[in-house]
């Protein structure tokens, strides 16, 4: 029987919500993609697996306002691959949360897991809510309402949360705490990034700043900069920008610029990180810094400096300002901050960029470690974690870069094609059910 054209062509067709000529995070994800498929030679076949996540789960989460009222969010959990082990992915709470940018966050889990080879799929979650605008209470209650949503598709086997933008160890010991309700048991495993008095592994607040700051410091090593007077610029000034602000500020480098969502603050002869850091606990932001002069958030960009560490949220490096950039080396502590043509002309002009899946996968790795840990109840020594936090990343870095020198590739196509390559021979393996 031969298929009329048009049932053909549908057969095929993607769903709307995945159609790639949207612009935004998915529409990244799915051109970063087609760069690397050239590359994957028979596993090619199985590429379209990585263009549709395999669940999506959108809820609604209603909970009671401290005023009396009643308000709705929109919350999502996507499970983008599960062919090498559970999703792993972090919960982000932001007013400007959307479908498509859950999708290409769960996507580049995949990536960056298989990236640094732990065994477990790409997920990720969030729920478009501005938590600032939350009392406690009602950030608890929205909390435990969306982790009972998604509780249906979550599990210590099959999809583990952990924190992102706005969630924190609080968060996720809320978490935990609702998930072990609704199943009768306590389940520490449920979620990483939690207190350590609830299971939580020690080192893991500060693993992904810690591993921007290894494979900074390497790549750094590999181009002749010295990081001992390197100047800094870092965008995001949170659990990530923050503590790899810190580790390069102790090694000698001169943090010049920190901009965040409300502000720029610069000084040419290095900013007192540790000053900083307690500013920002006690007034929420950089701005008003005292011993910095302000600076517009726009002129972050022109910033003369070394080092640029973009560790807020997407798209912030795009063709309008990859022009300006001074930094010979990118840390991408964020996920998806640089989009494909500003990759494009930054790798024109020189400037080396360590991409997000390699950079910023330190979260993770520890946090693959707290749930080993919390599945044979046996904890392990700071010195020990760091020890083999610092061991995965410097050998998944030193990995992609000879992938980039044997094909002439960047380094964000090498790990995509270590990590693409890794997922579709699991697909490849286990093959077709039914
Ligand atoms: P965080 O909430 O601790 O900090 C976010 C920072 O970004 C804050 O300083 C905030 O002011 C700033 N910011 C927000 N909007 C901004 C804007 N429009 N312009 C400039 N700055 C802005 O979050 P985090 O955990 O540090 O995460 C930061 C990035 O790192 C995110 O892309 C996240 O997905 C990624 N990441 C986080 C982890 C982790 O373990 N926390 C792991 C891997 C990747």
């Amino acid at each position: 029987m031969t298929l009329h054209p048009d049932t053909a062509t549908a057969r095929h067709a993607l769903p709307s919500y995945l159609d790639p000529n949207r612009l935004g995070p998915w529409g990244i994800f799915l051109q970063q993609v087609d760069r690397v498929t050239p590359y994957l030679g028979s596993l090619a076949r199985w590429v379209e697996t990585l263009k549709r996540p395999k669940r999506i789960l959108v809820v609604d989460v209603p909970i009671h306002m401290d005023d009396g009222t009643i308000a709705h969010f929109e919350g999502y959990r996507v499970q983008h691959n599960t062919s090498r082990g559970p999703g792993k992915g972090g919960v982000r709470f932001h007013q400007d949360v959307t479908l498509s940018e859950v999708m290409a966050l769960a996507a580049w889990m995949s990536i960056k897991n298989a990236a640094v080879n732990v065994p477990f799929g790409g997920a990720k979650g969030g729920v478009r809510v501005d938590p600032k605008q939350l009392s406690l209470g009602e950030l608890e209650r929205m909390t435990r309402r969306y982790t009972s949503e998604i509780g249906l598709i979550i599990g210590p086997t099959k999809d583990i949360p952990a924190p992102d933008v706005n969630t924190n160890e609080r968060v996720m010991a809320w978490m935990m705490d609702t998930y072990s309700m609704n199943v009768g048991e306590t389940v520490t495993g449920v979620v990483t990034g939690k207190p350590i008095s609830l299971g939580g592994s020690l080192g893991r607040r500060e693993a992904t700043g810690r591993g921007v700051f290894t494979v900074g410091a390497e790549a750094a090593r590999r181009i002749g900069l010295d990081i001992a007077g390197a100047r800094l610029a870092v965008q995001g000034f949170g659990n990530v920008g923050g503590i790899a602000a810190k580790l390069f500020a102790e090694a000698g480098a001169r943090v010049v610029a920190v901009q965040d969502h409300g502000g720029c603050v610069y000084r040419e002869a290095g900013l007192d990180v540790p000053a900083l850091l307690d500013h920002v606990k006690r007034h929420g932001g950089v701005a008003g810094f005292e011993g910095a002069e302000a600076l517009d958030r726009d002129q972050f960009w022109d910033v003369p400096c070394d080092v640029l560490i973009p560790a807020a949220l997407e798209q912030q490096i795009t063709r309008e300002n990859a022009h300006r950039v001074t930094a010979r080396l990118i840390i991408e502590g964020a996920n998806g901050p640089t989009t494909p043509d500003a990759d494009d002309i930054l790798r024109e002009r020189g400037v080396l960029v360590v991409p997000d899946v390699v950079a910023n996968a330190g979260g993770v790795i520890v946090s693959y470690f707290e749930w080993v840990q919390d599945f044979s109840s046996y904890f392990w020594s700071e010195e020990e974690i760091n020890e083999r936090l610092i061991r995965i990343m410097k050998g998944a870095l030193n990995a992609v870069w000879q992938v980039a020198e044997d094909k002439g590739v960047s380094l964000r196509t090498a790990t995509f094609i270590v990590a693409c390559e890794r997922i579709l021979r699991a697909r490849d393996l286990r093959g077709l059910y039914p």
